[in-house]
């Protein structure tokens, strides 16, 4: 595992580095509390903090409780803080202030690595329900939440003058293939069109049949390209079907992120663009235009 330690003595962050590299931790030491937490906010593959109680700029309980606030936007971080002075107020007022143990100074070797041992089985146990909860079952793709989230991560690195295009997806006439092949066909389609879709950019199942496909520093011409490409892959599908083989289409929509906009006025343009791909007869790749984006802004 990832561990951060942080106290002021440079010994003491020896000792304990000492104890995790051999069992073949990764092991990044601070004396400075403040240096600590920036690292620990910046580097996702952290996964335990061990921090004395007397740590400057930011005390031991400050940083436990940044350290909780981090963890709880969806990162699994375990907290330990370490004290040489092992009594009921600071193991209370640790543990209040968001950490998840709390250990000796110097900590023993075996307590040490038994406490460890229970930091991994819990963080496993958070990452994978970090997982779940962002991940659409049937497919393994981003469910729309989840979509959302990285979508706005994104525009965010993206900024407002930065390039960005949407593609949304909509399998043709979909119903049909559920009343005329069975449920489980249906969810067969999904899948292999979600398989197909899933190459670079964000992809994520906004709903039933409906997929979305975000790709940063793209322009409109190059998302309309992908479309393309989808839409000859998604014609040229074969499913299984109890006689002859099943096919379907798709529908598609593009628009791209202009100057001051929104996640959701993007993806609202390339939706509208996907109905005009319905109405116009299905199969086909429609853009939103420029009328939209003005429509929009004014
Ligand atoms: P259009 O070409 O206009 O998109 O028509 P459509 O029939 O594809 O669209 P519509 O939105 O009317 O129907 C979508 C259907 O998808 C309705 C719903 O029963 C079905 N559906 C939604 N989620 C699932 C799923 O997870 N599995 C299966 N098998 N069907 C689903
Ligand atoms: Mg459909
Ligand atoms: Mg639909």
């Amino acid at each position: 595992m990832h561990i951060v330690i942080v106290d002021s003595s440079r010994v003491v962050l020896k000792v304990v580095a000492g104890l995790l590299e051999p069992h073949g931790h990764t092991v990044t030491v601070f004396t400075n509390s403040g240096e600590a937490l920036d690292y620990v906010t910046q580097t996702g593959s952290v996964r335990v903090l061990i921090t004395s109680l007397e740590v400057r700029p930011i005390s031991g309980l400050e940083l436990c409780w940044s350290a909780r606030l981090l963890a709880e936007s969806n990162r699994p971080l375990y907290v330990i803080t370490m004290s040489s002075a092992r009594n009921a107020r600071n193991l209370a007022e640790a543990l209040d202030s968001g950490a998840d143990d709390f250990i000796e100074k110097p900590p023993g070797a075996e307590e040490l690595h038994a406490r460890l041992r229970a930091a991994e089985r819990l963080t496993t146990m958070q990452s994978e329900l970090i997982r779940l909860a962002d991940t659409d079952p049937l497919t393994g793709l981003l469910n729309r939440r989840a979509f959302i989230k990285r979508v706005n991560e994104a525009a965010e690195r993206v900024g407002t003058h930065g390039r960005m295009a949407a593609v949304l997806v909509d399998i043709d006439h979909f119903k049909r293939i559920n009343d005329e092949h069975g449920h489980d066909v249906g969810d067969t389609a999904i899948q292999s069109v979600a398989r197909e879709l899933a190459a670079d950019g964000i992809v994520g199942r906004l709903g039933g049949e409906e997929f979305a496909i975000v790709l940063p520093h793209r322009t409109m011409t190059e998302a309309e390209a992908v479309a393309n490409r989808l839409r000859l892959v998604m014609e040229a599908l074969r499913l299984r079907g109890a006689r002859t083989p099943i096919r379907l289409t798709c529908s598609f929509g593009v628009s791209e992120w202009s100057e001051g906009d929104t996640v959701e006025g993007m993806i609202k343009r390339a939706d509208i663009a996907l109905y005009e791909a319905k109405t116009a007869g299905r199969n086909r790749v429609v853009s939103a235009t420029t009328d939209l984006v003005l429509d929009r802004a004014g």
